[in-house]
């Protein structure tokens, strides 16, 4: 493919500083994008202001219809932009080709049921005092949301919280990861190819791009390190803006003595190795109760050791691809030596493989709590594997971490998989599965501790979030116009007034104790 030098973001000109996107197996350059400073930042979120009234006033039914052009566009151009986020992640085939249709699963549901999740909500009076008026909830967009996304899935970050902050009513400024802003750029690309209102701005550029993101929106969704997590919970708080924070993790999975075995390896396997171990949610190491751990180590190794890995194309052929960039194969890299160096055995894998940024996958053994491939984020395709004696101690350890993203329970027993997942102090809990509650849209996304504020997803939330709660009051009928606590007080009437208060409120009282 040739390289991608991206115009629609805004005006090209020479003077604009560039930034290269560089395909990870092979180092070629794949596309360059404007590195955007705070100005056209600035620029971009007043426009986006602009017309944020108009597409608030469309109501969520008609934003609905656009959403809805848009993922026809996705569609029709699925397999282009499968090649588009290959060439800038070197995904498998299998693995690329699922963003396309998660994006348009999320705007299926929330475009369906945005009417409902944004209707006004009559609210009862909770007493006498309120009761002459009529009371409403009303759910209003923030004006403009900022989306920052790191470089995992380049198409379906972005889309899981554009598609319920533009479907809220927002507008959205989308700041992509530097390492691959082209499939995002793609999405801006469809959003002017359908001729939609101008309420999705992409905006290139490294950090600096997103901390000027940070600086100008009124709500900020935040997806990456917990580092950087850091610095813009810190830069919202000055502005007194919020933020959602979606972060790293060290996710456990606990394998049970009572756990079937080829199923618990299989999912281990693919929990540590999805994305070459690139997601928030992995499997980053694993807890197995001693009775079963010899068994189990060596059905693991066997999955693994059969994996293909390498640069797929539209193949279909491969199951494990490359690291999104040499940054991150030095810290895998690093956290496989710290461990050997201190006592771990490689039972496969261990090593940087082929060209450019691929690593082997690997399962590793004897390793202990004090390594950094136990309690750092590696972000790999590796999985450290630790025997322990008993349910207890598998969950002390799997809670032994400043992160609280996800977990899993391998298991034959559902009740005790239950038992055990409510002692866990994570977000998620998959029983016999990794990674799953990611596809559930009607459940909460959300870190725990260092993992995270807040959630995305979730059904109602997922979509209410990106909006202000108002609150209207307004009378029942025009005899209550005047209401009976206002100013000026006529001579006596304060009095008056006063004990009627206190004996309607004594009354509602005791007609409530009596209930
Ligand atoms: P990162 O924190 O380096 O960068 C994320 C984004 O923030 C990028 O777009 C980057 O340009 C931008 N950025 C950098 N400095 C900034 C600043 N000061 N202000 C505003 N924006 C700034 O993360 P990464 O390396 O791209 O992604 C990997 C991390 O993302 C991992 O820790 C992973 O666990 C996390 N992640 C979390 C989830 C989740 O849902 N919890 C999902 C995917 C990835």
């Amino acid at each position: 493919m040739a390289a991608i030098v991206v115009q629609e973001v805004g005006v090209l000109d020479s003077e604009r500083e560039l930034l290269d996107v560089r395909n990870p197996a092979d180092g070629r350059v794949v596309g360059r994008v404007p590195n955007e400073g705070p100005k056209v930042v600035a620029d971009a979120v007043t426009a986006l202001r602009a017309a944020q009234t108009a597409w608030e006033a469309l109501g969520p039914k008609g934003r609905g219809v656009w959403l809805g052009k848009l993922r026809d566009w996705l569609l029709d151009n699925e397999s282009r932009l499968t090649d588009v986020l290959q060439s800038e992640t070197v995904k498998p085939r299998a693995e690329a080709a699922l963003e396309v249709p998660f994006i348009c699963d999320v705007i299926n549901y929330y475009a369906r049921n945005a009417p409902a999740f944004l209707a006004d909500e009559k609210v009862r009076a909770s007493g006498p005092m309120s009761l002459p008026k009529r009371l409403r909830t009303v759910y209003r967009p923030y004006p403009v949301v900022g989306v920052i996304t790191p470089w995992n899935f380049p198409l379906a970050m972005p889309g899981l919280d554009i598609v319920p902050a533009l479907l809220a009513g927002a507008a959205v400024a989308l700041k992509p990861s530097e390492v691959t802003p082209l499939s995002a750029v793609e999405l801006a690309t469809g959003w002017a190819e359908i001729g939609a209102p101008p309420v999705l701005r992409v905006l290139t550029g490294a950090g600096a791009t997103g901390a000027a993101v940070v600086d100008t929106v009124d709500y900020i969704q935040f997806t990456g390190s917990t580092r950087t997590g850091r610095q813009v919970a810190r830069a919202a708080a000055d502005r007194l803006v919020p933020c959602g924070l979606e972060l790293g993790g060290k996710d456990p999975a606990i394998v049970l003595a009572d756990a079937d075995l080829e199923h618990a390896a299989a999912g281990v396997a693919w929990g540590g190795l999805f994305n070459a171990g690139q997601v928030c949610f992995s499997v980053e190491r694993v807890y197995v109760e001693a009775p079963v751990y010899d068994q189990f180590v060596a059905r693991l190794t066997a999955v693994v050791e059969s994996l293909r890995q390498g640069a797929d194309g539209r193949g279909y052929r491969v199951d494990v691809g490359a690291l999104a960039n040499q940054a991150q194969r030095d810290i895998v890299e690093r956290h496989v030596t710290e461990a050997v160096q201190a006592g771990a055995r490689v039972l496969t894998g261990g090593k940087p493989t082929g060209a450019g940024t691929f690593f082997e996958p690997t399962v590793l053994v004897d390793v202990d709590h004090s390594m950094s491939c136990v309690r750092e984020e590696t972000f790999g395709p590796t999985i450290p594997v630790i025997k322990v004696a008993d349910e207890d101690e598998a969950v002390r350890l799997a809670n032994d971490t400043e992160y609280g993203l996800s977990a899993s329970v391998w298991t034959r027993d559902r009740a005790r998989g239950e038992r055990i997942a409510r002692r866990l102090d994570v977000g998620a809990v998959n029983i016999n599965d990794a990674l799953f509650n990611l596809f559930a849209l009607t459940l909460p996304h959300g870190g725990w501790k260092s993992s995270g504020i807040g959630a995305r997803l979730g059904g109602a939330r997922g979509i209410r979030k990106y909006t202000r709660m108002q609150a209207i009051t307004a009378p029942r009928g025009p005899e209550l116009q005047e209401q009976i606590l206002w100013y000026p007080y006529r001579p006596g009437r304060g009095r008056v007034v006063s004990r009627m208060l206190r004996a309607m409120v004594a009354r509602d009282l005791r007609r409530r104790f009596r209930r």
